[in-house]
């Protein structure tokens, strides 16, 4: 069918490598592209033996414009799937306009210097994209991604309007390290020590961090802690899914993980301000990723499960209705499979599909569009297909 250039080769990018290698038919080759290319050459050693899909490699840095458009226009791929980080969002995306190549991304962007996601700075790509008669698909992970397309599938087939959207993302895992982040260290922790909000009434309300504590009973994994974050997909969602009342995102955090990540924070070690170190400016936070364990690495230790998904309350047929919508994932299956823990897993396989919907044309639409935005069927059936299975509940218990 086509080709796909990977940027990136960390924890979710090895996972889509995979999935892609198991779908030779749509991935008939991918080019691997990342700082370090030895990671990717091992990526390729690995799984050229057992796919049909021809794997090439290369190294790039996805901070320079003009290296990316010449490494775009060796290869000439269909779709360039961006698994880098969030920093490389906009250059990854004018080097896609300068060569008129779709572009999908799994997290949006971040300037390197103020923890603040917001879609504004790819939105304002919506005209150039359109103009170049090519599709940005914007956030094709789990969350943001296939909360999306939960909440697309629930407005188009259980509600005439959905008021309420609460996001559960339990991750029931446990790695037997005191603390470890599941993904990148450095993007996780700024997400999680900034302050939360959500949105109610059309206006955002903001929380210090962790203020907003909920216990949930999560299906597969048991009565966890969860605490209301600020999370990217609450921005698109609450302009795209009609009668929008107040929609919030919780995440699931055991003591240990809080206790530790307060000290860190106590002694300054999160900040993202450059200090001078020994005549050199180190940034704390970067440093701390430096000596926490590579999440690349947790995988064969991580055991249990995660549970991910969305209660919806709305309105069908003029009467209430209550809908929640979900997938459990196993660590350890996931190890067997693909050799990675299930946080990358979860991200990875969706990373994949979307990449696939963009490159089969199944969506197909020119400019820059949240995942929301798109005909949800299609992804919902790749999901039970390429190992994401999602399962409903009529009666969910409701979060306060
Ligand atoms: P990792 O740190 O494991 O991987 C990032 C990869 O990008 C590494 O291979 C790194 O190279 C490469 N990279 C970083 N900077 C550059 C650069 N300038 N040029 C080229 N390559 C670069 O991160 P994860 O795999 O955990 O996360 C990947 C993305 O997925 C992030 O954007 C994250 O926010 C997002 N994500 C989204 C989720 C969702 O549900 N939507 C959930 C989890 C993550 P090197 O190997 O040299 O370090």
């Amino acid at each position: 069918m086509g080709k796909c250039m990977i940027i990136g080769c960390g924890g979710v990018a090895s996972v889509a490598i995979h999935k892609c290698c198991q779908n030779s038919e749509v991935f008939e080759g991918i080019m691997i592209a990342s700082r370090t290319k030895s990671k990717c050459d091992a990526l390729k050693e690995k799984l050229q033996p057992v796919t049909k899909t021809v794997i090439e490699t290369a190294q790039v840095n996805a901070d320079n414009v003009d290296e990316l458009i010449e490494l775009i226009n060796s290869y000439k791929p269909d779709v360039v799937l961006n698994l880098a980080l969030p920093y490389q969002d906009l250059t990854i995306m004018d080097a896609c306009l300068a060569t008129k190549t779709h572009y999908v991304d799994t997290a949006n962007y971040e300037p390197l210097d103020t923890a603040k996601f917001e879609y504004k700075w790819q939105w304002a790509y919506r005209e150039k994209f359109e103009k170049a008669g090519i599709t940005a698909l914007l956030g094709s992970g789990f969350d943001p991604g296939v909360t999306g397309v939960f909440s697309a599938y629930a407005m188009k087939h259980q509600f005439d309007e959905i008021n309420y959207i609460d996001i559960l993302d339990c991750n029931g895992g446990d790695h037997g390290y005191p603390f470890a982040t599941n993904f990148n260290p450095e993007i996780n922790i700024r997400e999680v020590s900034a302050k939360g909000s959500y949105i109610e009434n059309g206006k955002w309300v903001e929380t210090e961090p962790m203020e907003i504590k909920r216990v949930y009973n999560f299906k597969g994994v048991g009565e966890k802690d969860m605490y209301l974050l600020h999370h990217e997909e609450l921005e698109s969602l609450a302009l795209n899914i009609k009668g929008i009342k107040r929609i919030r995102f919780f995440m699931t955090f055991g003591q240990s993980y809080l206790t530790h990540l307060k000290c860190l924070e106590n002694v300054g070690m999160t900040s993202i301000e450059p200090i001078m170190y020994e005549g050199r400016e180190i940034v704390p936070l970067q440093f701390l990723k430096a000596v926490l364990p590579d999440p690349a690495t947790l995988g064969a230790r991580t055991v249990g499960k995660t549970n991910i998904g969305c209660i919806f309350r709305g309105k069908k047929d003029g009467k209430d209705k209550n809908y929640y919508l979900y997938n459990i994932c196993d660590h350890q299956e996931c190890y067997k499979e693909v050799g990675s823990q299930a946080v990358s897993y979860t991200t990875g396989v969706p990373a994949m599909i979307g990449a696939m919907m963009i490159m089969t044309g199944t969506w197909n639409k020119a400019g820059v569009y949240n995942i929301e935005e798109f005909d949800p069927d299609p992804f919902m059936d790749a999901l039970n297909k390429w190992g994401l299975p999602w399962e409903e509940d009529f009666n969910p218990v409701l979060v306060d």
